[in-house]
């Protein structure tokens, strides 16, 4: 079945287009046409992005916000100018709750040292869920080596799905912060964060929510959420790596204080007087930032608006649902996460078959899926595994893609069991 002989009404996405956009998509791996389905780990990137980057280096290149000549005013406007996109794209209120991070690491361990340090004291809980990624993970256990601060964990059931009525309990007059994924990397789930932030707000408490796969999903929008603070990758999200952004409400940053001091974070240095901080965001964002990327991320998230987030999920959800179809058939094959709200994340694991050969023999047939742990360990060892293999997609992948990979797999399950 080929993707132009989709039902109409399942999708809009012209899939077609979509794939015309996306140079890499014409290569071969050994000798096979490549089918990429690890999009949960970087999506590529349209030419859209890829023409930004070169233009930025081409015409624009020149340090931010110091400079009087054109060049830097140039690109100041350029990169301040996806700090509106990034604004637009989240549903925030004002261009100030925007700080451009590295990434979603990057954004949390930002949350956690500029906020974290600040407000937390020993005995202070933060409740973290059991299907978060090490990166919002491993910032609150290093805040509680040092400052004694407490974990507490949010089960997770058979299906992968977050435990509301478990979640309700864990909270006392000592919880300060819920820090939760919107998306599951490793399986997919859509958390309720609406529902997760109103409860953390009726017990005085702030929710993060890290919104690295639910950017590329879906429509965000952090107000209708009520998130105190979202954290994004442009990676995940069809931009450039070393590029990312941190919603936070504004009075939150505003009280915060800065994490990296340096150039462009200041407002004026004095050995006599002290140092005084710009206003947000720039208080954020010590040292020469990643400019071109940070360009290219606007393109990015241009190219996801026109291209229609509600087009792209509802895609995604038809591979999902195809793939999930397809493996469902393959003898031993045991799904991970079986959510009954799930992004299009396809995790599992194979009687007999180790997730590291089924991943290296089926690139031998052109084929990138993702095994391993996927920074979610914890989440993992509940199942009882160390590793899975996972299928990832994405705006360009097609049901014949999906075809092919459920047949690769079923060749590779062959050769190794
Ligand atoms: C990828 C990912 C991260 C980390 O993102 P970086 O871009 O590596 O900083 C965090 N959380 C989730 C859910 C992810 O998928």
């Amino acid at each position: 079945m080929s993707d132009l002989a989709a039902p109409a009404e399942a999708t809009v996405l012209d899939v077609a287009r979509v794939r015309r956009d996306f140079p890499i998509l014409d290569r071969e791996v050994h000798g096979k046409p490549l089918i990429y389905l690890d999009n949960a780990a970087t999506s590529q990137t349209p030419i859209q992005v890829i023409d930004c980057l070169d233009d930025y280096y081409r015409r624009l290149n020149a340090n931010i916000h110091r400079g009087l000549h054109t060049l830097a005013d140039e690109a100041t406007a350029a990169y301040e100018g996806s700090r509106d996109k990034v604004r637009d794209f989240l549903g925030a209120a004002d261009r100030r709750e925007i700080v451009f991070t590295r990434g979603t690491t990057e954004a949390i361990n930002l949350v956690a040292n500029g906020w974290g340090r600040a407000h937390l004291r020993a005995g202070d809980e933060v409740l973290v869920s059991r299907m978060e990624h090490h990166s919002n993970i491993v910032p609150w256990q290093l805040l509680a080596e040092e400052l004694g601060i407490v974990i507490r964990v949010i089960p997770v059931d058979e299906r992968g799905v977050l435990d509301l009525a478990a979640y309700r309990t864990l909270f006392s007059e000592r919880t300060k912060l819920v820090a939760v994924n919107h998306v599951s990397n490793a399986f997919g789930t859509i958390n309720p964060v609406r529902e997760l932030a109103e409860e953390a707000h009726r017990h005085g408490a702030l929710i993060l929510v890290d919104g690295a796969q639910a950017t590329p999903h879906q429509v965000v929008d952090v107000q209708a959420i009520g998130a105190d603070f979202y954290a994004f990758s442009g990676h995940k999200v069809y931009g450039p790596t070393g590029i990312g952004a941190l919603y936070g409400r504004l009075e939150l940053l505003e009280a915060m204080r800065p994490w990296q001091g340096g150039g462009e974070m200041i407002a004026t240095v004095s050995f006599e007087a002290g140092t005084t901080y710009a206003p947000v965001p720039h208080k954020f964002e010590a040292g020469t930032p990643a400019i071109a990327e940070g360009v290219a991320l606007g393109a990015a998230l241009d190219w996801v608006t026109a291209t229609g987030l509600e087009a792209i999920g509802a895609w995604e959800d038809q591979l999902l649902r195809r793939a999930t179809l397809g493996v469902s058939r393959i003898d031993g094959l045991r799904l991970l996460g079986t959510a009954p709200d799930k992004a299009g994340v396809l995790s599992f694991v194979v009687d007999g078959a180790h997730a590291q050969d089924i991943g290296l023999l089926i690139d031998q047939l052109g084929v990138a899926i993702r095994t391993g742990h996927h920074c979610a360990q914890p989440l993992l060892a509940q199942f009882g595994v160390d590793a899975t293999c996972r299928a990832s997609f994405a705006a360009y992948n097609t049901l014949d893609e999906v075809d092919a990979f459920v047949a690769a797999l079923e060749r590779v399950i062959g050769m190794v069991r």
